[in-house]
């Protein structure tokens, strides 16, 4: 059994998280329920910007906010001292609303309108990470409509593709992403903005994937911006300050994954930064990272009940949640695996193997396929772990499933700070239809 962070099991067996008992909070709040362990959140927060300290290099640490976005989680993040990276008007929009300090913000996104544009302007935020043409031209007309100025970071794809255990390099990368950094498309970025009286360019950026475990592509991609913006300030006398290596950063969601620690992939990462700085002859930029599976994925954690069991014989044995992939469709959008644990009880020997079948009408349904379990009855509580990045913001109403409520636990207290959806909520936006001229 592995436990995250400030997790423990009480004298009554139960899984506590934030010194709070998971099981109380099940009753007191309903299930499913998205339980998040802040004190981890926020030592992950510090681990990284430490890191940063200690090398004595500028940097900006960005929550990828897309993981997990919210008022009460911007409120902490902003607390931590991180920046925010937010991809849509309405990420934007709930960052605005949570107070987060504007110049923190980065707008991240392949296809932004020209209305999040234009909220970027008026809320004046950090910057605008910029993805192909069509934006810079809007972004040029937007800024000399308005006389106002807004900093850009070029968003490249250097042709290294990281996964899990490795990665691929390529002259070219098929990504939707980003201007191509082998084929002359971030040259003619480069050329298109630097120069111009309102987009203040300030670096390159680039995320090559991720739940990444080793540092190689890391090193790869960092070298190969860092020759890119050496190679303009020689041929163009400009030069760029920030190198955004963005997020991608491994969490350990089941016992086949072995992470390293955040500290080992950022001074890593500022190494090969400051080396091949020396090497070119170039200032060593600002280094910028975008985390958010790492900064918050273990730090969440999802409790269910219990409900039907199945037995197939022979073949498996199934255990039903009141929930599955509309809190949670990783496993059915991508195959993704978690780990479990019987929060009422805890300590007991786990000897059967269960696959945890969510409630939702598809077959697809399932959040574990292999959970190892004491036999379990309806009305247990089961905590799935690691569900904390890309688990509620993803999360659906699919079936007409309310999505969940969401608790803070923090230092033996407790805090609901995302109500359950109701019915209600799920037909408010509804008007109904009423066909022209038909009798009522
Ligand atoms: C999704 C994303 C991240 C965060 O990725 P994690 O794997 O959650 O760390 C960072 N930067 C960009 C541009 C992203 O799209």
């Amino acid at each position: 059994m592995h436990l995250y962070g400030t997790q423990s099991i009480n004298e009554k067996g139960h899984l506590t998280i934030g010194g709070v008992d998971t099981v109380d909070l099940a009753a007191q709040y309903g299930t499913p329920l998205f339980v998040y362990d802040i004190a981890l959140f926020r030592e992950r927060a510090q681990a990284f910007q430490q890191t940063f300290q200690n090398e004595q290099v500028g940097y900006q640490v960005a929550y990828a906010s897309k993981a997990f976005s919210g008022i009460a989680i911007y409120q902490v993040a902003a607390q931590e001292g991180l920046s925010l990276d937010v991809v849509s008007g309405g990420e934007l929009y709930t960052a605005i609303q949570s107070g987060y300090p504007k110049e923190k913000i980065h707008f991240h996104g392949n296809n932004k309108s020209q209305a999040e544009i234009d909220m970027a302007f008026d809320e004046e935020i950090g910057c605008i990470v910029v993805d192909n043409f069509h934006e810079i031209d809007l972004l040029k007309k937007t800024a000399e409509r308005r006389q106002q100025r807004m900093k850009i970071l070029l968003r490249v794809t250097p042709g290294i593709e990281a996964h899990t255990h490795d990665y691929i390099t390529t002259g070219q990368e098929d990504s939707k992403f980003g201007f191509d950094l082998n084929n002359g498309q971030a040259d003619r970025a480069f050329e298109e903005t630097h120069a111009h009286e309102f987009l203040d360019l300030i670096g390159l950026h680039c995320h090559i994937g991720s739940q990444i475990f080793d540092t190689a592509a890391f090193q790869m991609a960092s070298e190969k911006l860092l020759l890119k913006m050496a190679a303009w300030q020689q041929n163009h006398s400009y030069t760029c300050t920030v190198l955004n290596l963005g997020g991608g950063f491994g969490i350990r969601y089941t016992e086949e994954d072995a992470p390293l620690e955040p500290a080992v992939y950022v001074k890593d990462m500022i190494r090969t930064v400051k080396t091949a700085s020396e090497g070119a002859g170039f200032p060593v930029p600002e280094i910028w990272i975008e985390p958010g599976r790492s900064l918050i994925g273990d730090a969440g954690t999802t409790l269910y009940t219990v409900g039907s069991t199945k037995d197939v014989p022979d073949t498996r044995r199934y255990a039903a949640v009141d929930g599955g992939m509309s809190d949670n469709i990783r496993p059915a959008l991508y195959g993704a695996k978690y780990s479990s644990l019987l929060a009422n009880r805890a300590q007991e020997q786990a000897g059967q193997v269960y696959t945890i079948a969510g409630k939702c009408c598809e077959s697809g349904d399932k959040l574990i396929e292999e959970a190892e379990l004491p036999e379990v009855t309806a009305g247990d509580i089961l905590a799935v772990f690691c569900t904390g990045a890309y688990g509620y913001s993803m999360a659906s109403n699919y079936n007409r499933i309310t999505r969940p409520a969401v608790v803070f636990a923090e230092g033996g207290k407790h805090q609901l700070v995302i109500r359950r959806e109701s019915f209600e909520d799920l037909i408010k936006n509804e008007v109904g239809y009423m066909q022209e001229g038909a009798k009522r």
